[in-house]
């Protein structure tokens, strides 16, 4: 492609014309931030851009940063080259990112997912002629059930452990999918008590957007308050003795990994929750098909194989390399 509007480099996603990266891995001037996950907003830009619902919690994990925020369509132009942010649907404040210079548009789709959460603006499609899409489950082995069903199953396993008089654990990461849970659990079943870490994320959230009560763990909360109740914590809390105080306790894990039942076998997890905050196979299609383009550009997951499967299908399909990954991997480094 001659003279592309935005490039990969050494540093992250940039545009020339602008002088401005995107979700840039390297410390930078000016970055524009898909959305608040560790590997798409890095400490140390000098100038950071982001929707509204993603500053405090960027500001909570960074720290007093230079920060300023568009809404979803609202048009900006750097050095003649027009941007705007559209809703990824990934977690709350979650942005694709549209880059048009003369005519020829390009949509940077960060992390994001089709079905409506209840908590992250919907994903809304954005029409461009390339379009940089993420694989991290491009393959179509995966395969969502709706949310619906797949928080029912949750709610009676919820149900199961309150009638053994056990404490229903539940692993998470802790920004987005915690609060999708949270926002879509049964309450009527009992409390749902959480690790700090989620905690700390819920209350930052709970400044701008509702979300239902719950009960923070400390060193004064007893076994007997936990016991028919619902913990939602990282998935890093996994054998540690952090957990020691929920015994007796059913673990559980809600993530597009819980696909392949050996990833719950062999993260010795009693059950599994297939719940992802990225597109399936299916929504991946459907969603190259929406926005019209006919170059696509693949990043993390598994671009390799996606990238073939679209060169074989009539679209213009190339790799780019990126640092990012699956939350739930970057938590636990597997
Ligand atoms: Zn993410």
């Amino acid at each position: 492609m001659k003279n592309p509007l935005l490039v990969f480099n050494q540093n992250g996603i940039y545009c020339p014309k602008a002088k401005i990266y995107i979700d840039a891995w390297k410390p930078v001037d000016k970055v524009i931030i898909s959305h608040a996950h560790a590997d798409h907003s890095k400490y140390g830009h000098q100038h950071y851009l982001t929707h509204p619902n993603s500053v405090p919690i960027v500001k909570h994990r960074l720290g007093n940063i230079n920060i300023e925020s568009k809404e979803w369509g609202e048009k900006f132009a750097i050095n003649g080259v027009q941007f705007s942010l559209h809703p990824a649907g990934h977690i709350i404040g979650s942005s694709q990112v549209r880059v048009e210079y003369k005519g020829d548009v390009w949509v940077y789709s960060g992390d994001y997912k089709r079905e409506n959460d209840g908590i992250s603006t919907p994903f809304e499609p954005v029409k461009c002629n390339t379009f940089i899409t993420e694989c991290t489950f491009g393959l179509p082995a995966f395969n969502w059930k709706k949310q619906e069903i797949v928080i029912n199953e949750i709610n009676d396993f919820w149900k199961e452990c309150k009638a053994n008089n056990q404490t229903a654990v539940l692993f998470a990461y802790s920004l987005g999918k915690a609060q999708r849970l949270i926002a879509n659990l049964n309450l009527e079943i009992g409390k749902i008590y959480t690790h700090g870490a989620v905690e700390n994320l819920n209350e930052v959230i709970r400044t701008y957007k509702n979300l239902p009560k719950t009960y923070r763990i400390t060193r004064e909360t007893k076994k007997e308050d936990l016991i028919g109740n619902l913990v939602i914590a990282p998935p890093s809390t996994h054998g540690s003795p952090w957990l020691k105080k929920m015994v007796p306790y059913v673990t559980s894990s809600s993530s597009g990994w819980m696909t392949f039942r050996g990833n719950r076998r062999r993260r010795a997890i009693d059950r599994g929750f297939v719940l992802s905050d990225h597109v399936d196979w299916k929504d991946l299609i459907q969603t190259i098909e929406d926005t019209e383009a006919k170059n696509i550009v693949c990043t993390h997951g598994y671009k390799d194989i996606f990238s073939k499967y679209l060169n074989e299908n009539g679209y213009n399909s190339f790799i780019e390399n990126t640092p990012f990954q699956e939350e739930e991997i970057i938590e636990n480094n597997v």
